[in-house]
């Protein structure tokens, strides 16, 4: 990942057919796709081999909505890390819905983010606070408990790759969304807790997106925050043309906040 692209990740959850997904990323790329924005896409683990196929001549991200943390054995219905070698560049890790549908509990994604290492994949920890720790004020609290169980288990160098998706839960598919003066500062929270854990430079090597009722409207007031690296998109990427615009947009940002550099030179 080179240190100025942004980053945006459609997570297209529980949608698309195997054959739906593989329409998708061949109508995807058939247009033009920023070529200095890293793009990324979720399909379900049934299409996770179709749609590398289709993407394997581009430059587009194949991301795995989930893997479990053991490496093989009686685990039945789960997939691997090691099985993902291959067909996914990154896997989801605590995404909220598996947190709070799901059930997986900070430890769980301590093992899926060493086990996605081992496996030569880059996990994308979310984190993110409820309705409910936010009006208590605990958001803070979340973000720290999150990331010092999430990243435990992981060297600097492997937390200086990953990508965190900020992603508070009371914003997420519910046409909601966080005030970016908010998000600033919990990504200026993310990245103070990531310096405490693991130094200086992992603080401000791992890559930080915001996610949350994205959408072509808004997202450019997000792609503006200090520190932030790109979107986490849901309901936003599951057509061509909005999913399309985002990247877009991230090219935009990306080309103004370079501009903007130069001018300070
Ligand atoms: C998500 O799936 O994590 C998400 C942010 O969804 P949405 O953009 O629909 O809120």
């Amino acid at each position: 990942m080179s240190g100025h692209k942004k980053i945006i990740i459609g997570n297209w959850k529980m949608h698309f057919t195997v054959k739906q997904a593989a329409a998708f990323a061949t109508k995807f790329i058939s247009k033009s796709v920023p070529a200095d924005v890293l793009v990324g896409v979720t399909p379900n683990c049934l299409a996770l081999s179709e749609v590398s196929g289709v993407l394997s001549k581009s430059a587009i991200n194949v991301v795995s909505q989930n893997a479990y943390y053991e490496d093989e054995g009686a685990f039945t219905g789960e997939v691997s890390m090691p099985m993902l070698r291959g067909l996914a560049d990154f896997v989801l890790v605590g995404h909220s819905e598996r947190r709070h549908i799901l059930r997986e509990s900070n430890d769980y994604t301590r093992e899926k983010c060493a086990a996605a290492f081992r496996s030569g994949i880059v996990p994308i920890l979310c984190v993110g606070e409820t309705l409910v720790e936010r009006q208590n004020y605990h958001t803070n609290q979340v973000l720290n408990d999150q990331l010092s169980v999430g990243l435990a288990d992981l060297t600097t160098e492997e937390v200086s790759k990953m990508i965190i998706a900020y992603e508070p839960v009371w914003a997420i598919g519910t046409g909601e969304y966080a005030r970016p003066e908010d998000v600033e500062k919990a990504v200026a929270k993310i990245r103070a807790e990531v310096t405490s854990l693991y130094g200086a430079i992992a603080g401000a090597s791992v890559k930080v997106l915001y996610g949350g009722s994205v959408t072509r409207e808004n997202a450019r007031s997000y792609l503006e925050i200090n520190g932030i690296d790109g979107l986490f998109v849901g309901g936003a990427s599951l057509s061509v043309a909005n999913f399309l615009a985002n990247s877009r947009n991230c090219r935009v940002s990306l080309v103004l906040k370079l501009n903007k550099k130069k001018k300070e030179a």
